[in-house]
């Protein structure tokens, strides 16, 4: 199987130089359609059946499987989409300096799609029946938060034992064993403006009283337990010698718990519930949509599996949490064993910089495909 993956190494790149060279940001439905056209077209040729769910708005999501399976045990999530707007390619498309490939997408995650279908061939080489017991989910939209594809990911995860999410790896080969849940909050207080000058005293103060809100939020940090709240955008006024009749926030929340999202819901409401300026008014937005994913008795088991089958071909497989979410999450709260990061190794994702470590390639594809092959057994 190694010999089959090094000899495939300039094949893998040239495929991902075609998905890298295609603008598929969330937004680029066009894009990300193409990406998905070519792989299904790559799928199809290996004996695998292609469901297109039609978006209207995003990328098409596709659900795979062997058009031999029967129940398959192992979920695999991988998504199209890239952070880019239509225009980056033009601009910067895929190129090769020394052992590192550049591009939009290009490790978060083009490469993982490739890994992907050449750790089906590979199994499929060396004639293993474990291709029957997978299922892929392809999505167009993990980047705007999976919008249309999360009930398909959580549908899918009912009745599953694993789930493989190819985000890449870290710069250091970690896994990813957990990740933050959150979610997002806009709190908008309204004023009454008067000149600043003239009748001060029959303004109410929006900023003011935005003021008190964001001291009280961030009041609720706690690094220790994995909560964070951060007011990250504020805005309001009109001019400086108008007492703002508006302002606004935008918060980040991130928990580490599946129970500290009650917990902080009910905190952020009731802070945002009373007003200390007399007259303004306060309008609380959003919620935490995003549950964490968390390092479970079950996860780590499918972690040592995983760095086992490592260990086995020669690669130490170091494990790591993380602030980011993704759609581990959400395979993650169904209960199934979730292990991610199970791409190759790159870094600087979501920046010009990203690229992918070139020579990780065959060997995460390895890894991936005895993986597979060892949860059939
Ligand atoms: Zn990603």
């Amino acid at each position: 199987m190694e010999t089959f993956l090094q000899e495939k190494k300039t094949e893998m790149l040239q495929l991902i130089e075609q998905l890298v060279n295609i603008d598929s940001g969330s937004y680029v439905k066009k894009g990300v359609d193409q990406v998905g056209a070519i792989l299904k077209e790559q799928y199809e040729k290996l004996g695998f059946i292609v469901d297109v769910k039609e978006e209207k708005e995003f990328g098409n999501n596709m659900i795979i499987q062997h058009k031999n399976a029967v129940d398959p045990k192992i979920i695999l999530v991988a998504h199209m989409d890239t952070v880019f707007p239509e225009g980056t390619v033009a601009k910067r498309p895929f190129y090769i300096e020394g052992n590192r490939a550049y591009g939009p997408g290009v490790v978060d995650m083009k490469s993982s799609q490739v890994e992907l279908i050449y750790a089906i061939k590979a199994l499929q080489k060396i004639g293993s029946k474990s291709v029957e017991n997978i299922q892929i989910i392809l999505n167009g939209d993990e980047e705007i938060g999976s919008i249309t594809s999360r009930h398909l990911i959580e549908e899918h995860s009912v009745g599953k034992e694993y789930a493989l999410i190819m985000e890449p790896a870290r710069k250091d080969g970690s896994l990813v064993t957990a990740r933050r849940g959150g979610g997002r909050y806009e709190v908008i207080v309204k004023g009454r403006a008067a000149h600043s000058g003239i009748d001060p005293e029959n303004g109410r103060s929006a900023i003011e009283e935005l003021a008190y809100k964001i001291i009280q939020l961030h009041g609720l940090n706690n690094h220790e337990k994995g909560i964070s709240v951060n007011v990250g955008l504020i805005e309001g006024g009109t001019s400086v010698n108008t007492v703002s009749a508006s302002a606004v926030a935008s918060v980040d929340i991130r928990i580490s718990e599946i129970e500290q999202a009650a917990y902080l819901e009910k905190k952020i409401k009731e802070i945002c519930s009373k007003s200390e300026i007399v007259g303004t008014e306060i309008v609380l937005e959003g919620s935490i949509s995003r549950p964490p994913m968390e390092l479970n008795h079950r996860s780590e088991e499918l972690l040592h599996i995983i760095q086992d089958v490592g260990k086995e071909i020669g690669l130490t497989v170091k494990n790591t949490a993380t602030g980011g979410g993704g759609d581990a999450s959400f395979t993650s709260a169904t209960g199934v064993a979730t292990v991610d990061g199970l791409g190759p190794v790159g870094g600087n994702a979501h920046s010009e910089r990203e690229y992918l470590e070139i020579d990780t390639l065959p060997e995460r594809t390895h890894l991936l495909a005895k993986t597979i092959e060892r949860l059939s057994e």
